[in-house]
């Protein structure tokens, strides 16, 4: 008789054997095509007369030209450069138009941008698959060519758009959102409760949109899960939040050792684990565990602005858009938290220019497909505190020092965020300059005529 335990031993070595054949860890299909790939000469496209925004300075650059071959800036030039007129060389007659890097967005969360809450908690999963597919592509098409992932079981996601199943961004992913009994990311109803220790998951678990933790041992089993799942960072929320029904805002949530085992157990993997957190006090308990990124960080205060610049920590922050309030019945005691979040953004941006805290952007939209189209005008929000150039510095180069935080963990090694030679090439060609109108990235179907993601063409819809 076959037990389960022989078939999961007879596939665990016919995929010991697929790896001894190839040297690496990688499916038949994959493995078979460097080889043909080595080959043939790596397809090449040349952007000519552009003017770089390179996601470092406040300048365009004169006119220029720029050479992407494999998935890489190869050459960047004042001067024509001249490439072999093989079938596979695109030459894109840029008009002087602007090329910039692609947007990252480091605060998404790829799963549950669409679905309303009820149906995250509801719905068939593939169903849910199918809503991410289309929305990854849509986020591609809007100019985002990589994402944060903050958790959402996106490792699936991520692979697909990977291996050219569909169109997609980048996605750094974290895989389940980590949270205590009652925070931040538990949305189990009463009736799972009492949860038995070792005892069935609740379907928020199954999926793999959150993992309840109450102890530093239970911490560690989580993020240790995520991490051989391949998340690149590790998210716990370390306080309340706006759209979680059982955590009051004003609640620090782990316990110091928990976070700490969180820590040490990302950091052993060779990366770093990321909290949401609004207040004071989950900030800097958050901090005193060797986090060294807190999200959002819209209740805190000046000491808390100066710890972070002290000990260099990433705030990932947002103006978050009025529609998210709406979202909650008017005077329900979510609108109300919203309120009260909604109201220290002002502060915790000055604070963040005041003690120059390194800071990242993202939009942190869920639950809605209406918002997520309105990703690139939340961007042009920042200019409420930043000019243009830095708030498109904040969202390309700045969003991708804080994503190399993840070290050998990056699923895509290379430096993203920039227009400079040697960089992974995900690149905008933009019809006009928006570093004088920021107002072109809110409507990408209009303004960005090419949007290219490593290397390769996803829409061009330049005039020919
Ligand atoms: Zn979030």
């Amino acid at each position: 008789m076959e037990t389960p335990y022989s078939v999961n031993a007879r596939r665990f070595l016919t995929l010991l054997l697929a790896a001894s054949c190839f040297g690496r860890f990688v499916p038949t299909a994959l493995a078979a095509s460097p080889t043909a790939a080595q080959t043939q000469p790596l397809p090449a496209t040349v952007f000519q007369n552009v003017r770089i925004f390179d996601g470092k300075g406040g300048q365009l650059s004169a006119p220029s030209n720029v050479l992407v071959r494999g998935n890489r800036i190869e050459r960047i030039s004042l001067t024509p450069i001249p490439v072999d007129r093989a079938a596979s060389t695109v030459l894109i007659d840029g008009g002087g138009r602007t090329l910039m890097p692609g947007l990252i967005d480091a605060h998404w969360h790829a799963m549950l941008v669409r679905p309303p809450v009820a149906s995250l908690l509801t719905a068939d999963t593939g169903y849910l698959n199918l809503l991410a597919g289309a929305e990854a592509t849509a986020t591609l098409l809007r100019g985002f060519t990589t994402v944060r992932d903050v958790g959402g079981p996106t490792f699936g996601l991520k692979q697909a758009i990977d291996e050219g199943v569909l169109a997609g961004p980048r996605i750094f992913p974290s895989g389940a959102i980590i949270t205590i009994t009652g925070g931040h990311g538990d949305f189990r109803p009463f009736t799972d409760l009492p949860r038995i220790l070792g005892g069935p998951l609740t379907r928020q678990e199954t999926t793999g949109a959150s993992m309840v933790a109450d102890s530093p041992d239970e911490v560690r089993v989580r993020v240790r899960e995520q991490l051989m799942q391949g998340a690149s960072q590790i998210k716990l929320t370390a306080g309340g939040g706006v759209a979680s029904p059982h955590s009051p805002l004003d609640v620090s949530t782990f316990t110091e050792a928990e976070l700490r085992a969180a820590v040490e157990a990302a950091e052993n993997w060779g990366t770093y684990v990321t909290v949401h957190a609004y207040t004071p006090a989950a900030i800097k308990r958050a901090i005193a565990a060797g986090v060294k990124c807190i999200e959002h960080g819209q209740l805190m205060d000046e000491s808390t602005a100066k710890l972070m610049a002290e000990r260099g920590t990433w705030l990932s922050i947002q103006p978050f858009p009025d529609e998210l309030a709406d979202a909650f019945p008017r005077g329900s005691e979510q609108w109300q938290k919203a309120q009260e979040v909604f109201a220290g953004t002002n502060t915790a941006y000055g604070l963040a220019k005041k003690y120059k805290l390194k800071t990242a952007w993202g939009t942190d939209i869920l639950f809605s497909p209406g918002l997520a189209s309105k990703q690139g005008a939340l961007l042009a929000k920042l200019t409420k505190w930043y000019t243009p150039a830095e708030a498109l510095v904040m969202a390309t180069r700045s969003n991708a020092q804080l994503l190399a935080m993840s070290g050998k963990r990056s699923p895509y090694p290379g430096k993203l965020g920039v227009v400079e030679e040697g960089a992974l090439a995900d690149l905008l060609l933009v019809d006009g300059n928006p570093i004088a109108d920021i107002k072109l990235v809110a409507d990408p179907a209009k303004n960005f005529l090419i949007i290219m993601k490593d290397g390769k063409i996803y829409k061009n819809t330049l005039p020919r």
